[in-house]
């Protein structure tokens, strides 16, 4: 039954957006990126589901994001690639995490760690080819690439990848950074090193720019079941959208011609008509900016976001039909099911699915569905979840 408000997660999804993806790409490991608690769908059920349809890697952001994978018990080749100062790479080491390392200092301590554990620490080396975000500039790769192979000559380092990212701005611009990311290859090799695993594209270059697909590609959005394009949508990619975010009608209001809807009147109704209150507001992840644009289905029908978005709670305009408290609210789900998309609430909000479904708040339950095989592990902590949630809307407050 539908709660009052949930994300539902179909893992079988996550899976079979997996397993075709690898067939269109081809490469001998696939990485399915799940940081961000899996792009807001819950890290471990998603690790589980992708492996299930035949990544190979994990990758996430932080050494944090690679511990609670470990913690539940998953045991695949993870990939942590942002570090901060105070970075316990310790525990990554001694929990079987490779480092992503972007700097000659990065590599030093990392090294000195290993030395104090006594056991060899398994890196990949990022290079900087045109993102500027992190990553070891050209100008110091032959350093750190030598620095790297003499580690691993006396057993303190395993360099086990060379990778970076792309900027998705231009063709133009990719290629260049693939050029780059080809002399990086070779100053690895003219250092000493044997690659074995060469990475630089994320889910829209590894669908749209072959030359970029080297030995392993790190799948994010697609997984889901989002698109990474503008010109493409899911269906048009063979992907399925993981994350259906709905709820229950929590009221439903006549309102005569005039009357100003939410805080600031912003929207007014022009003639009279009957609006359902939506159970989810900004604390869930419902953008702002989505206010007289974004639309939801009810019972079949698409309806418009009418007036502000509150913290936990917004509105629509259902005109004459008969909606009804307790009636099933759906967000954005798989467009398949006639029903609007993150991709669309991006449009809607300004923004991109990446962060729509990214920042469904805390306090929606993720409720598991999909094979038993998937959703057994995760049936317990979505129970509690739900438990948690009262089902009653926190009382009306003045402006937040
Ligand atoms: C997030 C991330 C990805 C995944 O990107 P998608 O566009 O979601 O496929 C891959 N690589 C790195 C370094 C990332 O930070």
């Amino acid at each position: 039954m539908t709660q009052f408000r949930e994300a539902v997660i179909d893992l079988g999804a996550v899976q079979a957006n997996v397993a075709h993806l690898r067939s269109l790409i081809g490469t001998r490991h696939t990485m399915a990126v799940v940081k961000a608690n899996g792009y807001g769908h819950g890290a471990v059920p998603v690790a589980r589901a992708a492996l299930a349809g035949g990544a190979d890697w994990l990758g996430v952001a932080d050494i944090d994001e690679a511990l609670a994978l470990r913690a539940a018990g998953i045991d695949a080749p993870v990939l942590a690639w942002l570090h901060g100062p105070d970075a316990d790479f310790a525990a990554a080491i001694t929990a079987d995490i490779d480092l992503g390392l972007s700097s000659a200092l990065q590599v030093r301590q990392v090294a000195a760690v290993a030395n104090t554990l006594g056991r060899p620490a398994s890196v990949q080396i990022k290079l900087e080819t045109g993102l500027n975000r992190n990553g070891v500039d050209e100008s110091d790769w032959a350093e750190v690439l030598g620095l790297a192979a003499a580690f691993e000559r006396v057993g303190r380092l395993r360099v086990r990848g060379l990778f970076s990212h792309l900027a998705n701005t231009s063709p133009d611009d990719d290629l260049a950074a693939i050029a780059s990311f080809g002399r990086g290859l070779e100053a690895a090799t003219a250092a000493g090193l044997t690659i074995d695993l060469a990475h630089l594209a994320s889910t829209a270059a590894a669908l749209r720019l072959p030359a970029a697909r080297y030995s392993m590609v790190r799948l994010g959005i697609g997984i889901y079941g989002q698109s990474p394009f503008s010109d493409a949508d899911a269906a048009d990619l063979g992907l399925t959208a993981a994350m259906t975010l709905r709820g229950r009608v929590a009221a439903v209001r006549r309102v005569v011609a005039g009357a100003g809807v939410s805080y600031d009147y912003l929207w007014r109704a022009t003639v009279d008509t009957t609006l359902a209150l939506v159970p989810l507001g900004y604390a869930d992840g419902v953008p702002r900016q989505a206010m007289n644009a974004a639309r939801v289905a009810i019972n079949g029908t698409q309806y418009p976001v009418v007036g502000r978005v509150a913290m936990d709670q917004f509105l629509v305009d259902v005109g004459a039909d008969p909606v009804a408290v307790g009636d099933v609210v759906v967000l954005f789900g798989d467009a398949a099911a006639g029903v609007p998309t993150a991709a669309e609430w991006g449009a809607a909000a300004g923004t991109i699915n990446y962060d729509i479904v990214t920042r469904v708040g805390a306090r929606v339950p993720r409720r598991y569905v999909g094979p038993d095989a998937l959703t057994a592990a995760d049936t317990a902590g979505a129970e509690a979840a739900a438990a948690d949630d009262t089902g009653s809307a926190p009382p009306e407050t003045p402006r937040p």
